[in-house]
């Protein structure tokens, strides 16, 4: 699945600020975000696999 910039996903806040898609103002420029764990029940075993560091991908 290709990823690139797209504009913003509504509704998604995020603090991850070394993240490619990461906004100034703490939102999510990916076109769309897969969060994995399948067992997590905590928030802290829940991730986003869209992560992409930024310079890296
Ligand atoms: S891809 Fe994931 S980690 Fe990166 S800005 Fe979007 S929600 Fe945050």
């Amino acid at each position: 699945m290709a990823e690139h910039k797209h504009e913003i996903l509504p509704g998604v806040g995020c603090d991850v600020t070394g993240c490619k898609y990461n906004t100034v103002d703490c939102r999510c420029s990916a076109e769309t975000i897969h969060v994995r764990s399948e067992k997590a029940e905590t928030k802290g075993e829940t991730y986003c696999s869209t992560f992409c560091p930024r310079g890296c991908c």
